[in-house]
């Protein structure tokens, strides 16, 4: 915010309405915010998490939904990956939640799908086995896609099956896994494939890192994967558990979040490239939101909000008031008397500065004749000159 203020406090008097309205360029087609658009709301405050040690976990960050935070009772957020549902015979030890050889995938109550996961897991220290038979388990996003869990610190496996694969479908760009023991952790970033009508509009990613090293960057899903036949693209349901593998070894896992992730445009969502169709709908939306907050304001700054809600829908009302505001507001600045039109320059240039965006995007018929009035007034006293 500080460095915003002190950015703007050198910027030129014609710029000192870069507070977001009539400044960058207007929605278009597929984008319903202008560049730099104030009435776009503003990303919501997470207070960041601390780093995990070896010897202990992090915090998560505030706006986390804690999967396994270390205590027993997060041994209630899981349960057998069965049906019916049974209690899990895995078992919390130390803060720890591990593996019980034979008891089967634990899956977790909570459903979700887009989000960011953070899982920390720990290898068995007493080594047994290789390739796949060494301290494997797995991470399965909505119960569906494997990112694979295994003691890969020397012990070659097939790599579309190593720790950080996205399992039978493509192999981690990098190996980073410590020593068995010593604490590995997954920031993962998931995007769940969409279908509509059973045709693939997006396959759905996958972006892994291992111990802070990137090893899937956006990695376009094939469906599940799977063991030894090729996976094939299918949609999967809305929402799902995450599930932790059962595959023979006591793996270890502690500190095990997520945050849920906005909707992608193709999904119904409101980041930008949206559909010309969401976009219409968002831009009306907009401009409704921004007369209704005209409504409550009084002067200038209604009758420039008023105008402000035709960047984005144009609206009779709105523009037939507004018009009306502007044509009062250029007849009293021509009956002020040119010695006195010197106090009214701030206002002035900042309403003039709206109305020749206005005019500058077509946003405003040719009708609207007080932008023009109010330039010629601003060139009559050289205002738009350069000192
Ligand atoms: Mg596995």
């Amino acid at each position: 915010m500080h460095s915003i203020l002190a950015a703007l406090s050198v910027l030129p008097v014609s710029l000192a309405i870069a507070d977001g309205s009539f400044y960058g360029d207007p929605p278009d087609a597929t984008h319903p915010w202008a560049i730099h658009d104030m009435n776009r709301p503003q990303p919501p405050v997470v207070v960041p998490g601390t780093p995990s040690s070896n010897e202990q976990p992090g915090q998560p960050p505030s706006d986390a939904v804690v999967l396994f935070g270390g205590s027993e009772a997060d041994l209630q957020k899981w349960e057998a990956d069965k049906n019916p549902p049974e209690p899990t015979k895995w078992v919390v030890k130390n803060g720890m939640l591990q593996c019980v050889p034979g008891s089967g995938y634990i899956r977790s109550k909570e459903q979700f799908s887009d989000c960011q996961l953070h899982v920390e897991w720990s290898e068995p220290e007493d080594i047994e086995g290789k390739s796949q038979g060494r301290g494997n388990s797995g991470v399965f996003l909505m119960g569906q896609v494997e990112v694979q869990v295994l003691d890969n610190h020397n012990n070659a496996t097939y790599p579309d099956g190593a720790a950080g694969s996205v399992y039978g479908v493509n192999p981690p760009m990098a190996n980073p896994i410590r020593k068995p023991g010593e604490w590995q952790s997954y920031d993962i970033v998931f995007r769940r494939p969409i279908f509509k009508d059973g045709k693939e509009i997006d396959p759905g990613y996958l972006t892994v890192f291992i111990n802070g090293v990137l090893v899937q960057d956006h990695t376009p899903l094939e469906g599940g994967g799977g063991h030894r036949a090729r996976s094939k693209p299918r949609p999967f349901p809305d929402m799902g558990p995450l599930k932790l593998q059962d595959h023979g070894n006591p793996v270890r896992y502690r500190n095990i979040w997520y945050r849920p992730l906005p909707k992608r445009a193709i999904d119904g969502g409101d980041t930008s490239r949206m559909s010309e169709e969401q976009t219409k709908a968002k831009r009306t939306e907009i401009a409704k939101t921004i007369r209704a907050d005209a409504a409550t304001k009084q002067g200038n700054e209604k009758m420039l909000r008023l105008l402000e809600s035709l960047v984005y829908a144009s609206n009779a009302e709105a523009l037939s008031e507004g018009t009306a505001m502007a044509d009062a507001f250029v007849a009293t600045m021509k009956a002020v008397p040119s010695d006195k039109l010197e106090s009214k320059k701030a206002e002035i240039m900042h309403v003039n500065s709206a109305f020749q965006y206005l005019t500058k995007f077509k946003l405003v018929p040719d009708s609207f004749k007080a932008a023009g009035e109010l330039n010629a007034i601003v060139k009559a006293n050289e205002w738009d000159k350069k000192k």
